[in-house]
């Protein structure tokens, strides 16, 4: 994999933590995006070569409400880029790993990617991405 392309951190209100997220990086929000699909708003910051994504739920039945509901607010998923999705999920499902989705799925920030299921990789929700090109 090629580097952290970003952490997600779950969150209650984008409107209380794009402030707080912009004073603690010290960094401008660039972009928010609503992906429907996944029933989620997401922010961005730049941080370095990595970023961060906060994840707001947009409907009190979607996974990141129910994340924020078992566990609180807090980190929910490590993002690796990688270069070829597609080889990866195939690599990754030869080790053993358990795959959220079959097909790598559309995401926010213009990406392709796919889950890892935590139960195989030490209660971590890991996901790979891929830059749509
Ligand atoms: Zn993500």
């Amino acid at each position: 994999m090629l580097r952290v392309e970003h952490i997600g951190i779950a969150v209650k209100s984008l409107e209380t933590a794009i402030p707080l997220y912009e004073k603690l990086l010290n960094a401008p929000c660039y972009k928010t995006e609503s992906v429907a699909s996944e029933k989620v708003n997401t922010a961005f910051f730049r941080q370095g070569e990595s970023k961060v994504e906060l994840l707001e739920s947009s409907d009190a039945e979607g996974v990141i409400a129910k994340f924020i509901e078992r566990k609180g607010e807090g980190i929910h998923h490590i993002a690796f880029e990688v270069e070829d999705i597609h080889a990866e999920m195939d690599r990754l499902r030869n080790e053993g790993f358990t795959l959220l989705n079959e097909q790598p799925k559309q995401g926010a920030d213009n990406k392709l990617v796919c889950f890892i299921h935590p139960k195989g990789t030490n209660g971590v929700l890991v996901e790979i991405c891929q830059e749509i090109r």
